[in-house]
């Protein structure tokens, strides 16, 4: 029997890395390179900025409405137990709809750090055909 834990108190991610009130929570960390599992909750309107993760990444939608986007493609709207795989080194954003919550589970791999972060995400951008 492995060790059990207490549920992982919950970060306020910060203005650099994001744009609206995202908290996370970092439930695991494994291996080496490190995977990493984080929840993460996005207040309507709440988005990641511009990044890359160097291994990629998996995101599981858990409620709400996530909208996604890759760098220089179209902003996919991904409902509840939807699964996208951003490829490696992939520029793209991720967080909630305009007027909807959304939680998401996110594994991944960190070789060396989480994730290379660029510009915020304009409301240009983000609401780009939506309104
Ligand atoms: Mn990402």
């Amino acid at each position: 029997m492995q060790t059990l834990r207490d549920y992982p108190a919950a970060l306020r991610q910060t203005a650099d890395v994001t744009t609206g009130t995202v908290w996370t929570e970092a439930l695991a960390q494994t291996g080496s390179p490190a995977v990493l599992v984080n929840r993460a909750h996005f207040s309507p309107g709440a988005r990641t900025c511009w990044h890359r993760h160097q291994r990629g990444q998996t995101l599981i939608i858990e409620s709400g409405v996530a909208l996604v986007q890759e760098e220089g493609g179209p902003i996919l709207e991904l409902r509840p137990q939807q699964i996208l795989e951003c490829a490696p080194g992939v520029n793209h954003w991720h967080g909630a709809s305009g007027d909807h919550a959304m939680t998401q589970f996110a594994i991944t791999t960190a070789d060396g750090q989480y994730a290379t972060w660029g510009q915020l995400v304009t409301d240009e951008q983000y609401y780009a055909g939506r309104r």
